[in-house]
């Protein structure tokens, strides 16, 4: 049989290391594939003033699928300051790599499983009615519109004249900051479209359907952001009423979601949301799971059959380079890119290995141990990075 093809994008920090780690669990899992390493990240926008190269697009266009460890972003003034001199002249700006590619790739649908794992000392606890410790298993779905919303990019400071005039054609804009000097203003604007929104809750109701969950949340704010949540809140009603109605839609506030996981984060199966309230509450369930090192993502273009698998963590510069990464996030994103192409057995293999260590509780890196000070952890016997994926191989 003919060997895949997956582009491995190491990027910033910790995402060299957990990646590294993925690929010796999927090799020793029995899933050979070749890989092509593809370049992105902080080295090369400081470097050749482009975070994310033609090149590695074209490698993307070819292979479509991506194995992404994690990236480096800065703020605009900071990312400038980090350019080689020589580019310091040419007017580059910087933008996030990872929203580039998402948004290159039209990778408009974002998945984030937060399952617990039995045996976790960071599972989410509480107290019980009567006084006992009670460990509420989290089995939850997030979705998350990908491309569009506050992380569209479509945004100014001291917004041009064109704009600022058809700001200026809005009553509530000449109420609340018509007497602001343009130069003071910074606008970030929340785009929704309706193919978009249509897409990603259809997404949510489907993987309801398919994996037989009860409910389907839509996680916003209509009652405020009238126009952008108002319509995705009433889509997912007509949506839910037509085609989905065996599936519950509860609507949620995402402030009020916030005090609310921690309260019955069980009542929770598919969340569906926005860019970046689907970004806030997918990292909020997260942390009833165990926190950054366990959670996994897959983005899809569907249509082209593109998908990119990464941990839904950052580059970590408080820990890269020593070895103190938990990968199993990066290797449960891995086993999403197996279920993706039909290798679900390797995939089962894989995660049934994570949640035996896990329960073992033998091996534990420094994020499952309260020891996020230490320094000199790995030298506590805290398992490193590499002494965690061994003992997921040795399970294999
Ligand atoms: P982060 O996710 O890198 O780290 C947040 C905290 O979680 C840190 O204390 C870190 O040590 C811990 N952590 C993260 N992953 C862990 C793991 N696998 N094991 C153990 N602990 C882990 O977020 P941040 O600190 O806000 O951002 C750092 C950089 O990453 C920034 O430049 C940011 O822009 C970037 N970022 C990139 C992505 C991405 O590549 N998709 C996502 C988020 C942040």
């Amino acid at each position: 049989m003919e060997k895949r093809t997956i582009v491995t994008l190491p990027g910033d920090g910790i995402g060299k290391e957990v990646l590294n780690e993925a690929i010796r669990v999927l090799e020793a899992a029995g899933f050979i594939a070749n890989y092509i390493e593809g370049d992105i990240g902080w080295e090369f926008w400081c470097n050749q003033g482009n975070p994310l190269p033609q090149r590695t697009l074209d490698l993307i266009a070819e292979h479509k699928i991506v194995l992404f460890g994690a990236i480096t972003s800065k703020p605009k003034d900071e990312a400038f300051k980090g350019l080689i001199p020589e580019l310091k002249e040419k007017g580059l700006v910087y933008s996030s790599p990872i929203v580039g590619l998402r948004q290159h790739f039209g990778l408009d649908i974002c998945t984030r499983p937060c399952r617990s794992y039995i045996g976790n000392p960071l599972n989410f606890v509480r107290r019980s009615s009567d006084n006992d410790i009670d460990e509420p298993k989290i089995d939850t779905v997030i979705f998350r519109q990908n491309t569009e919303g506050l992380y569209g990019g479509v945004e100014w400071s001291n917004p041009p004249e064109q704009v600022y005039n058809a700001l200026m054609t809005h009553p509530k804009f000449i109420k609340n900051f018509g007497d602001t000097p343009v130069e003071e203003i910074s606008v970030s604007t929340r785009i929704f479209t309706r193919k978009a929104t249509e897409k990603i809750l259809r997404a949510a109701f489907d993987y309801a359907k398919k994996y037989e969950y009860k409910s389907v949340t839509l996680c916003e704010k209509p009652n405020v952001i009238r126009e952008t949540s108002g319509m995705m809140y009433k889509m997912a009603k007509e949506i839910q009423k037509a085609d989905y109605p065996d599936i519950k839609l509860q609507n949620t506030n995402i402030d009020a979601q916030m005090m609310l996981l921690t309260k019955n984060p069980e009542n929770y199966d598919v969340i569906v949301a926005g860019n970046m309230f689907g970004d806030i509450v997918s990292d909020a369930f997260a942390g009833l799971i165990g926190g950054l090192g366990f959670a996994c993502s897959a983005q899809y273009n569907y249509e082209r059959g593109i998908a990119v698998f990464e941990p839904t963590h950052g580059s970590a510069p408080d820990i890269a380079g020593q070895q103190k990464a938990n990968p199993i996030a990066m290797i449960e994103s891995a086993c999403m890119m197996l279920n993706f192409i039909d290798e679900n057995s390797i995939a089962k293999k894989i995660s049934t290995a994570v949640a035996e260590v896990v329960a073992e509780g033998r091996i534990r890196t420094i994020d499952m141990m309260k020891m996020s000070d230490s320094h000199d952890a790995i030298e506590k016997s805290v398992a490193s990075t590499r002494q965690m994926t061994d003992a997921i191989i040795n399970k294999l």
